[in-house]
């Protein structure tokens, strides 16, 4: 146990620090059966943004340029210190499903092991990590809204295996300068609830507490290079739609 950790601040409307190591682990929950060999097979109307064959849809997030990170056996694999990627496209709201897998060879512990995320709009990250049997600050650890909410539970899978991330984001809404809708997220991890209709403080951050700042209605999908060979494949989105819409 870390004993009174004050290193940051207090997570508004919970009584834990930022990080706070003394905060409870989640629950852990053993997923159903998952699919081993083929992915889900995107619906319909998705718009596919890897399906396993080529990085056309993506850039280096901080160059524009082509990512660097490695395709092989239908999924994409960081290339350590070859930068994060994001999409070309921009979205708002959406439902997006990824799946992942952190290396089956386990290296590292903590915030080093299995290290990437998913940051919708390239502001909000569901930390993607290798949560199995790995202990780590609740709200770093896998499908938490970094630094700012853990997940309900840990329904990790055991490194190596396809994990599938299902998501449905509302994106914040600004008028002007004034928030005037803050953003909510509900998660799945391997078909489990992580987190259900939650409202986000702001983007997120490490080791402070958060507040919003304006941005337009729509963003990239960003995935980020932690320095660990994560995996990922089938990753598509589906615009979010109201009742009688045709
Ligand atoms: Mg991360």
């Amino acid at each position: 146990m870390v004993q009174g950790y004050t290193d940051t601040p207090i997570i508004p409307g919970s009584d834990w620090h930022v990080h706070d190591p003394n905060r409870p682990q989640p629950r852990v929950v053993t997923p159903g059966n998952l699919p081993e060999i083929a992915p889900v097979t995107p619906p319909s109307d998705a718009i596919v943004l890897f399906d396993g064959s080529n990085l056309e849809r993506w850039e280096n997030a901080q160059t524009g340029g082509e990512p660097a990170w490695k395709i092989e056996n239908g999924y994409m694999e960081v290339v350590r210190k070859s930068g994060n990627i994001r999409t070309k496209a921009e979205f708002g709201s959406m439902q997006l499903h990824l799946e992942w897998a952190a290396p089956a060879e386990i290296n590292g512990e903590g915030q080093g092991r299995g290290n990437s995320g998913v940051f919708l709009m390239e502001l909000y990250e569901i930390q993607v990590l290798d949560g199995f049997e790995n202990p780590t600050y609740p709200d770093g650890t896998v499908g938490g809204i970094y630094g700012q909410y853990p997940p309900l539970v840990n329904a990790s899978s055991r490194p190596g295996q396809w994990q599938i991330y299902d998501i449905i984001w509302e994106a914040p809404q600004f008028d002007g300068e004034k928030l005037v809708r803050p953003a909510y997220v509900t998660v799945l991890l391997n078909g489990v609830l992580l987190h259900h209709h939650k409202e986000l403080q702001g983007p997120t951050e490490h080791k402070k507490t958060t507040s919003y700042r304006p941005h337009g209605p729509k963003g990239k999908l960003f995935l980020q290079d932690h320095g660990d060979p994560v995996r990922f494949r089938n990753i598509w989105a589906r615009e979010l739609t109201d009742y009688d819409q045709a």
